[in-house]
């Protein structure tokens, strides 16, 4: 079967792939996060503007799981992607300090960085990137973010 019919088949049966990586919590594995989502998800035939979406809001979560989930410390970050039918789920994940207020950690410009390297707008670029974005976290349990979004409507 060519690759298209192949597609095409899988799609009909909207067929669910997922994709699971471990990552050591380091500044270099951000940007190979983001590729790697935005390779995975390149079967689904998103626009430029939907992979580049994407890839900016995996781009916070890891970001954020590396300097506020192990304050740049050790730590494995947790990436689960699934595909299905024309629905993209994201799980950025971190076993690390975890956040006491959610809703407000969540509220535009809000951030408990001191060094005024950041500005607080990490949740908001998800929120605005994608369709959907839930956050389980609780202070010494790590953080876990999962973000939807429907490619090609
Ligand atoms: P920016 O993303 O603009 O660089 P920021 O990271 O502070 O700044 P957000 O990404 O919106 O802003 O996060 C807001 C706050 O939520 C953070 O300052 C931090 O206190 C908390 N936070 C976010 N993600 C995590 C995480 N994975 N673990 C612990 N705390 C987190
Ligand atoms: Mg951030």
């Amino acid at each position: 079967m060519g690759m298209d019919m192949e597609m095409a088949a899988k799609e009909k049966k909207r067929e669910k792939e997922t994709l699971r990586m471990e990552l050591e919590s380091r500044s270099e594995n951000e940007e190979f996060a983001r590729v790697a989502v935005a390779m995975f998800m390149s079967r689904m035939d998103p626009t430029m503007e939907e992979m580049e979406d994407v890839k900016t809001a995996v781009s916070e979560a890891v970001t954020n799981g590396v300097i506020h989930g192990y304050a740049g410390g050790e730590g494995i970050i947790y990436i689960e992607v699934t595909i299905e039918g024309r629905e993209l789920a994201v799980v950025v994940k971190d076993t690390g300090a975890g956040i006491p207020d959610v809703k407000k950690a969540m509220e535009p410009m809000y951030t408990t960085d001191t060094t005024g390297e950041r500005s607080g707008m990490g949740f908001s670029f998800m929120e605005a990137f994608m369709d959907q974005v839930e956050v389980v976290s609780a202070p010494g349990e790590g953080t876990r973010v999962t973000m939807r979004k429907q490619i090609g409507r």
